[in-house]
């Protein structure tokens, strides 16, 4: 997929004529490929548009700018940002997500074999012997039993919900699975155990994953590659390993000093969950780099003069001063 310049922005209206007052920029001006077969994860706080531009990515939202270009199985692009319903159908199939709440994503009235059946019914298979034996092979790829199948979703475990959601996307044999925060309502062992499955299935069926994930540690298991977002913008693009071993915008540096880990390489606080300091509001963003209130390192440039993405080492930043700065020292109280 060959994403350029994705804005999401939703109209801020009031009053009882429903006036537009303003506009929340939720996503603002993404562009990055995604690569076939890789994991790429998206992470960032709460609020700063991760989930909107997953969703803009299956197309569940239109994108308000910009060019979504999908390369299908023959290798041909095509922008589907802005197609309707009718044009998207073809794409349905090829590209699926996974939902962050196994509980609320199911039906609870609904059984196992028509939430998963349900998904080959919409895209065109209609021998019902051939939806129940597709289903049961599906259970079995994620390592429950064919006949779970005529169980309600109140029958199973968190762990095993978020396995028939996997079996829903995965049923249609999709190539790109948007997986929004899949596996943060699980326990730790589960989610371990979740994201092995995952990595089995993705070597499977050739898949392409991007992980949309708040969770540091499961980021760095996963993922091949990582987009660090900040309010509405990638601000660093960078392989994995180079990224934990070196992060080269303050931004990412704080993250990472927010995860308690006993790593003697990396300077952490261990116990600071959360950065310091409010995110940046996507309905007023600040000027310059949105991050400059809360950065250690911010200069009058940096709150008057945006920064673009451009190359640092192995990685790509949205940074002025990226080269000149230690960021060894950064804690997530330092911002
Ligand atoms: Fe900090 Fe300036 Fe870099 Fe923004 S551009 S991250 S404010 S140093």
């Amino acid at each position: 997929m060959r994403v350029r310049d994705v804005k999401v922005h939703f109209p801020i209206k009031r009053g009882i004529l429903k006036r537009t007052v303003g506009q929340v920029r939720a996503v603002d001006g993404i562009s990055l490929d995604i690569r076939a077969g890789e994991t790429l994860s998206i992470v960032g706080e709460s609020g700063c548009g991760k989930t909107t531009f997953g969703q803009a990515l299956v197309r569940v939202l239109e994108p308000t700018h910009g060019s979504i270009e999908y390369f299908g199985a023959n290798g041909q692009g095509t922008d589907i940002a802005h197609l309707g319903e009718t044009e998207l159908r073809p794409y349905r199939s090829d590209i699926r997500m996974i939902f962050q709440d196994p509980f609320a994503s199911l039906n609870a009235r609904r059984r196992v074999i028509d939430i998963i059946g349900e998904s080959l019914r919409n895209f065109g298979v209609s021998d019902e012997r051939e939806v129940e034996s597709r289903v049961a092979a599906m259970l079995r790829k994620v390592g429950l039993r064919p006949e779970y199948m005529n169980r309600f979703p109140y029958a199973f475990s968190g762990g095993e919900r978020q396995r028939i959601g996997i079996a829903r996307a995965l049923a249609v044999h999709p190539r790109l699975v948007v997986a929004d925060e899949c596996v943060s309502a699980l326990d730790v062992s589960i989610q371990a155990q979740t994201l092995n499955l995952m990595q089995d299935l993705q070597e499977e069926f050739a898949l392409t994953y991007v992980f949309i994930s708040h969770d540091l540690s499961v980021v760095e298991y996963i993922s091949d590659r990582v987009a660090v977002m900040y309010a509405g913008r990638v601000v660093e693009l960078s392989d994995t390993e180079a990224l934990f071993a070196r992060p080269r915008h303050p931004y990412t540096a704080a993250l990472l000093a927010a995860v308690p880990r006993p790593d003697p390489r990396r300077a952490r606080t261990g116990a600071a969950t959360r950065l310091k300091g409010e995110v940046a509001d996507p309905a007023n963003r600040p000027t310059g780099c949105a991050f400059h209130p809360r950065c250690p390192f911010a200069t009058d440039r940096c709150r008057s003069e945006e920064p673009e993405m451009r190359p640092v080492g192995a990685a790509m930043v949205a940074c002025h001063h990226s080269e000149k700065l230690d960021l060894k020292g950064v804690t997530a109280n330092a911002a």
